[in-house]
């Protein structure tokens, strides 16, 4: 079932989260467990992120440039048609523009329909660190709304390569993200919405919210969304803080800012389990007030974590 009808057929605020695929040497038992121990709560869907190749690029004594790939994280597909078949959730793979050419996307695409999987939530990707990455080699997207685009032309049966026989067209529906705090890399927020409001112009049927802290700040962002004509659902991403040490990385990170009782409480922890403590009534109290103010669905970031995700599903749904 597509997203968009699972938040129009539902006249609640429903609930899903998002699962990261296991890391390369391990097997799927830790993503059955993650989501065995929250089934009970009726996920309507489970998003499973995507991640690029870390790449490395070694200056050479004669000045030219290497490039190593460190890091491989695959997964997506294979974990996500497994999830959708074993317990009968839908899911939504993330496809990223970065790090992937246009016709291996394609090629993603074909695959996702075949295993009958009709969503998917259509990224850049987190930029690679790496300062040679301008070097890339690859024809892909530059942003978000280009690969909006090429999932849109596929529901029409138009393919890379227009004189193709078969051209069978493939129905997703499309989610993409939105910053409440404003993406770091725009230099405002008038312009991140605008560019916002490119690939929803481009198709997609809702939009998925970085993590916030101030449901303010997202009622706020939904304001201004509407104000520009934005009328897709904008679906709000809740992290619970788990770690001490997120009090520093998650804005750095993230580019988002903590409210300060949420702040002063982190920095009075003396341990990770006090914090997970105070990050989990945290997200119970966000969630409470996002469902009473009719948030369509939460999206959860669990970052493979469940314990903390059940006690916040279960005290708020
Ligand atoms: C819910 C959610 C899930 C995520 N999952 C993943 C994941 O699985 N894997 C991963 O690697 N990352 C993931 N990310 C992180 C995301 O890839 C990064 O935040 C990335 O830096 C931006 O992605 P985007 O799709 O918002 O990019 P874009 O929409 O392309 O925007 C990126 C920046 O470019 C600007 N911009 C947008 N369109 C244009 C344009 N046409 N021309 C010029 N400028 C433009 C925007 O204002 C913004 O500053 C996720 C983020 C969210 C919110």
């Amino acid at each position: 079932m597509k997203v968009i009808d699972i938040i129009k057929n539902s006249d609640k605020t429903v609930f899903s989260f998002e699962l990261l695929p296991p890391l390369k040497g391990n097997d799927a038992g830790t993503i059955y467990r993650t989501i065995e121990r929250l089934t009970d709560f009726d996920p309507k869907y489970i998003n499973i992120t995507t991640h690029r190749d870390e790449l490395e690029f070694k200056e050479q004594p004669d000045g030219s440039i290497i490039k190593r790939v460190v890091r491989k994280r695959p997964g997506t597909v294979a974990i996500a048609a497994s999830i959708q078949h074993r317990y009968g959730i839908p899911v939504v793979p993330h496809i990223l523009c970065g790090g992937f050419s246009k016709s291996e996307t394609e090629y993603v695409l074909i695959d996702l329909h075949f295993l009958g999987i009709e969503n998917v939530l259509a990224l850049r990707g987190d930029a690679n660190k790496n300062p040679y990455i301008s070097f890339s080699e690859k024809d892909e997207h530059s942003h978000a709304d280009e690969l909006v685009n090429q999932i849109v032309n596929l529901k029409q049966g138009i393919y890379l390569d227009r004189d193709l026989k078969n051209n069978t067209p493939l129905d997703f529906c499309i989610g993409v993200a939105g910053y409440p705090e404003k993406h770091f890399e725009a230099p405002n927020m008038e312009v991140d919405l605008a560019y916002l409001k490119q690939k929803v112009d481009a198709g997609a049927d809702y939009i998925v919210t970085q993590m916030f802290f101030d449901n303010r700040v997202y009622y706020e962002f939904v304001k201004k969304c509407r104000a520009i004509g934005i009328t897709v659902p904008i679906i709000p991403g809740i992290k619970p803080i788990n770690m001490k040490n997120q009090l520093t990385v998650l804005p750095r990170i993230f580019s988002i800012d903590l409210p300060s009782d949420l702040s002063k409480e982190l920095a009075k922890c003396k341990n990770n389990e006090d914090a997970r403590q105070v990050g989990t009534e945290w997200a119970i109290h966000q969630s409470r007030e996002l469902i009473s103010n009719k948030a369509p669905s939460l999206h959860i970031y669990t970052y493979g974590i469940s314990d903390n995700v059940r006690e916040i599903v279960k005290a708020v749904f």
